[in-house]
């Protein structure tokens, strides 16, 4: 995944039409005049320090992102307007290609999409991690024709992901949560190649529980993947279970909004691996937490991805903050990636006490798995200036 170019060997820049993908996929609400506002900057803030390496060295930039889910049509609800002025404010005025997602060549790939994006371009940038596993056109097809380089977001992000894949200081522990077992399969099996041991929790981990024998009342447990889950305990590395955990009493309810009365929400208690019939096991825990943190305190080398819990509902919070706490606290080089845990790390306060929080889950997804990604590719492949 590296010998990619980055902003330097672009040489000068100086007089120089440098085209930027960046990923502007902001969250967003409707204001009170209907029109779209920007509810988290992260993602245009984080663009800033490649904007200004190329407008400090005299280069003129033109801008281009993905905003929402037009489908190939223009949509008023996702025109750049906002990100446009909120990037005035933070760099001076810089030119907007239109929303790369109104037309449909852009995800079809389309060469002349292509040719049109880079009329009158001399270089190309693309600063946008999490789209980088997209062979779109705005992904791919600029570094066709023109000298290209990767901005430092993405020069990051590559960075951290190749020290984590390819050089970890052992023990190199993943921790895995989450609610579906599925989606996470083949994670687990390429994680399975290259780290020391496998801490799951959340959701999925009762289907594992499941394929040991053990009861899991309502708990949600897909049966299609006990085998899958079978072998990979049979097959190694070392797989950590959650020992006890917090279940809700038959009767009671998930309150992912907190908004239910208490006799809704009905009780919880601390339960065995084996949940009894009518029961919900929605979080780790006290001894799992424990036991997790042992296991963390030890390593050198730590990716999560994924809560230990349904944690929206605070009161199965508890082992997903507990596992944040560990990773922010302990010494390893850490990664976390993926919306909720990056969330839960957030929400504690504790981004800034891991190495590296990846923004693009997707994106770190496939690295994890193929070990590189079509917009790293298609920079390498560039011609040169
Ligand atoms: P995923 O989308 O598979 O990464 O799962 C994330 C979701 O899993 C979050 O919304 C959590 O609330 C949910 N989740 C994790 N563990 C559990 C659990 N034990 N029971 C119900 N939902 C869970």
């Amino acid at each position: 995944m590296e010998g990619f170019p980055v902003l330097e060997d672009l040489g000068d820049v100086s007089g120089k039409k440098v085209l930027l993908r960046a990923d502007f996929n902001c969250p967003i609400a409707e204001g009170p005049d209907g029109k779209t506002v920007i509810t988290d900057d992260y993602r245009i803030v984080s663009t800033v320090p490649t904007i200004k390496w190329l407008l400090d060295r005299g280069a003129s930039v033109t801008v281009m992102s993905h905003f929402g889910r037009p489908k190939g049509k223009h949509d008023d609800r996702y025109v750049l307007d906002p990100v446009e002025k909120r990037l005035a404010e933070l760099v001076g005025p810089v030119t907007f290609l239109e929303n790369v997602r109104f037309n449909p060549g852009e995800e079809a790939n389309d060469d002349a999409f292509v040719k049109e994006l880079i009329y009158g371009q001399d270089l190309y940038v693309n600063d946008a991690f999490a789209v980088s596993h997209r062979s779109h056109a705005s992904v791919v097809g600029p570094p066709k024709y023109l000298p290209s380089a990767a901005g430092r977001q993405l020069e990051k992000e590559a960075r951290m992901m190749s020290k984590l894949l390819n050089e970890p200081e052992r023990p190199f522990i993943a921790i895995v949560g989450g609610a579906k077992i599925a989606d996470k399969l083949s994670l687990l099996k390429s994680l399975a190649r290259k780290v020391d041991a496998i801490v799951v929790g959340g959701g999925m981990s009762y289907t594992f529980q499941k394929a040991l024998g053990h009861t899991t009342g309502d708990s949600i447990v897909d049966e299609s993947k006990t085998e899958a889950c079978s072998e990979l305990l049979a097959a190694g590395p070392r797989i950590l279970l959650p020992i006890d955990l917090i279940a809700l009493k038959p009767g009671g309810k998930l309150d992912f909004s907190n908004n239910l009365s208490a006799e809704e929400k009905g009780e919880t208690e601390t339960i065995g691996v084996d949940v009894p019939d009518g029961f919900e096991a929605a979080d780790i825990g006290p001894k799992t937490r424990e036991y997790f943190a042992r296991e963390i305190m030890s390593a050198k080398t730590i990716l999560w991805n994924g809560p230990m819990g349904a944690f929206e509902d605070e009161r199965f919070a508890g082992g997903t903050i507990a596992v944040a706490q560990a990773v922010a606290g302990c010494s390893a080089f850490s990664v976390v990636g993926g919306g909720d845990s990056v969330r839960a790390l957030n929400d504690a306060g504790l981004e800034d006490k891991v190495s590296h929080v990846s923004t693009g889950g997707g994106a770190s997804l496939e690295l994890i798995e193929k070990g590189d990604l079509p917009g790293l590719i298609a920079l390498r492949n560039a011609p040169k200036k």
